[in-house]
């Protein structure tokens, strides 16, 4: 069982709506902090761990300084995420560059910054010599393919695109040593929103085998091993969050079965996580507008899949609030959705929920109810889109001290037009 809160009474939230319009983002810094606070603890059993953000679950440089002040890094996938995330302070092997058909710019933006970078294909390692040079600390991705069983969102390993095949990564290494490299390091991802410790479990287990293979076949000794992300978060009532501590606890018994009788002690463990150290700390703020009975009962909001996306694109369920009715009977079975011109644009589909007031808002004078969309603070509002001139919403932050900061302004009309050329369009016939 997971329970669904909330940081901020009915009342406070209306006022907030006062000075900043809905739709909006509004994440808990104080939750962010003693989540992440939790998982150091549970893995400071090992004797080093690095924790690096995927920054695009959400890329806002005020959230990554929190999170560098907490001693995290960042895993980028692109240049601008390694700008977000050198604005926020993060440095050189905080940086994991985790990218894939990258271009060459950003392979030598990373290797600017000092970014760890993590290799995505076996081609790739002639590339980055021919077109930057390869750095003394490498990693590389590894794709377990039918040795691993994937899960719903991320597929099958096998048929995944990313990484290096079993034999390629033994070559690989051996390549990149041959041409200069020293320090290595071994990733893999192959889960999403994976709630069962036992998974992650497996694929450290996974990793802490190769890691043992490559010292005794190539003579190739890691310095760390990256888990990727993947860790999920209980988006469903009836789902649990993943106990840390049990998940550390774990890795460590694989870590001491496997590494520590081979002498490979001691050796890293980084991760790469995202949903999981800002999703329940994060909320979609929308209000009620409209509400539509035709063969099925709508109840419209003025937020829409432009500003989360996952229940349009994976059919995720998100919790749906309405503040000051918590503990309202669920009167009310209806479709939540959104103005975009796409039947997929809902929220929740025949959800049931309290009796919803929409008070036509604005033309009646009478505001409708708040809606608050749980979950949202991960692959939320980064995964938005101005699809049907859609503009994205703004960010709010909660701070430790209860008050509230602006950390990403709504976008405008004119953010909408600033990539035409309206002067060129005046003379154009
Ligand atoms: C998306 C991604 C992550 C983060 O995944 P979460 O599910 O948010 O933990 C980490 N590493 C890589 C390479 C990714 O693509």
């Amino acid at each position: 069982m997971s329970v669904k809160t909330f940081p901020l009474s009915k009342q406070a939230l209306e006022a907030l709506t006062e000075r900043y319009p809905t739709p909006f983002y509004l994440y808990d810094e104080d939750a962010i902090r003693r989540n992440g606070a939790a998982i150091l603890k549970a893995f400071s059993i090992f004797p080093s761990f690095k924790q690096h953000y995927a920054v695009k679950a959400l890329p806002n440089p005020f959230i990554l300084k929190i999170l560098a002040d907490m001693g995290f890094g960042a895993d980028c996938s692109s240049l601008p995420e390694l700008l977000l995330a050198d604005m926020a302070g993060m440095k050189g092997e905080d940086l994991m560059f985790t990218s894939n058909e990258t271009p060459a710019r950003e392979y030598r933006k990373a290797l600017e910054l000092g970014a760890a970078i993590n290799l995505d294909d076996y081609t790739h390692i002639e590339f980055l010599k021919r077109t930057a040079r390869i750095p003394a600390l490498i990693s590389c991705r590894y794709n377990p393919g039918p040795l691993k069983e994937g899960n719903a969102i991320i597929g099958k390993p096998e048929e995944a695109k990313y990484g290096f095949t079993r034999e390629q990564l033994f070559a690989g290494f051996a390549l990149l040593r041959d041409n200069g490299a020293s320090r290595f390091a071994l990733h893999t991802m192959v889960a999403s929103n994976e709630l069962n410790p036992e998974y992650h479990i497996e694929t450290a287990r996974i990793l802490f085998e190769l890691a043992v293979e490559l010292q005794e076949r190539i003579g190739i000794r890691l310095e760390f091993v990256n888990l990727g992300g993947g860790v999920g978060i209980p988006y469903r009532l009836d789902q649990e969050a993943v106990d840390y501590t049990c998940l550390a606890a774990g890795i460590r018994k694989a870590y001491d079965a496997i590494i520590l009788p081979a002498g490979l002690d001691p050796l890293g463990i980084h991760t790469e996580w995202g949903r999981v150290i800002t999703g329940p700390y994060g909320w979609l703020v929308s209000r009620a507008i409209h509400r539509k009975s035709i063969y099925r009962e709508y109840i419209g909001l003025d937020a829409c899949m432009a500003d989360l996306m996952r229940p349009a694109l994976y059919g995720a369920y998100h919790h749906i609030t309405i503040p000051g009715k918590e503990t309202a009977p669920l009167t009310e079975i209806c479709d939540v959705v959104g103005s975009l011109c796409e039947n997929n644009d809902k929220f929740a589909v025949q959800r049931r929920l309290p009796s919803i007031n929409t008070g036509e808002a604005g033309d009646y004078g009478e505001a409708g109810d708040l809606a608050v969309i749980h979950d949202a603070g991960a692959h939320g509002r980064a995964m938005g889109f101005n699809y049907n001139g859609k503009l994205r919403c703004g960010e709010l932050l909660l701070r430790p001290d209860g008050s509230i900061c602006l950390i990403r302004r709504p976008e405008t009309i004119d953010d909408y037009f600033a990539t035409l050329d309206r002067e060129a369009l005046k003379t154009f016939s």
